[in-house]
């Protein structure tokens, strides 16, 4: 496995398996749709993928899954996380401080890309992903391999309460202020599952530490751009 840190992609590749990558998708200009640099399109045509073979969402911080295949519509409402088995499909999910969570079954060859903010992980949408993926297409959990991409870290992740229960071992005080720890939940959930650690690769990467790689909701307010994480099985 490498990792290739550079701006403005971030790509990590597995060996004639997959592809997963986050892209600067570009500025949305605060107040409309109006998209004033590259998206999924300009994605598409970066890595020569017809754009009918692209499935991205509309996120809504929920823990809806959608199993998709070839030709399907492009966007899909309300949900937050993407399987599929076909290969040549690209599945693709937005973010600018959320984790992007990579799952990939080496053995039946189906991968799930999931948006995981505080909330969709409130709701398991991990955990869901997993076993759904797990139950259909019949994999071993313990032979899955897991990714976070960049996202907002404990270094940066401010969070307004320590009290909600599930997250209260993950709060870290600094300077008088609650710091969550996302990825260390995502990591202990991903492990809780049955992933063992050494199938788990975290990025590592902070996406408020890091203004000339990333976006950041946090630190770029309505003015922040997305990256587009990507998955295909070739
Ligand atoms: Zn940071």
């Amino acid at each position: 496995m490498t990792f290739r840190s550079q701006t403005p992609s971030q790509i990590v590749r597995l060996p004639s398996y997959f592809l997963w990558d986050c892209f600067n998708s570009g500025k949305l200009v605060a107040g409309t749709t109006h998209k004033a640099c590259p998206d999924r399109s300009a994605l598409c045509r970066e890595l020569q993928i017809a754009r009918e073979n692209a499935v991205g969402l509309k996120q809504c911080h929920g823990d809806r899954i959608a199993w998709v295949h070839q030709g399907q519509v492009d966007e899909i409402a309300e949900t937050d996380a993407l399987v599929t088995n076909q290969s040549g499909v690209l599945l693709t999910i937005r973010t600018a401080d959320c984790v992007p969570v990579f799952v990939f079954d080496p053995e039946t060859l189906t991968i799930a890309l999931i948006h995981a903010g505080w909330k969709g992980a409130r709701l398991g949408i991990v955990k869901k992903t997993i076993l759904e993926l797990a139950g259909r297409s019949g994999s071993d959990v313990k032979r899955l391999q897991a990714a976070l991409g960049p996202s907002i870290r404990s270094c940066c992740y401010e969070f307004r309460s320590d009290q909600i229960p599930e997250f209260k071992s993950f709060m870290k005080p600094v300077n008088g202020k609650h710091h969550f720890d996302l990825i260390g939940y995502l990591f202990q959930e991903l492990e809780g599952l049955g992933i063992p650690q050494s199938s788990i690769f975290d990025s590592g990467l902070c996406t408020f530490c890091n203004p000339g790689d990333f976006f950041s909701y946090r630190r770029e307010q309505e003015n922040a751009g997305r990256m587009i994480s990507f998955m295909m099985l070739p």
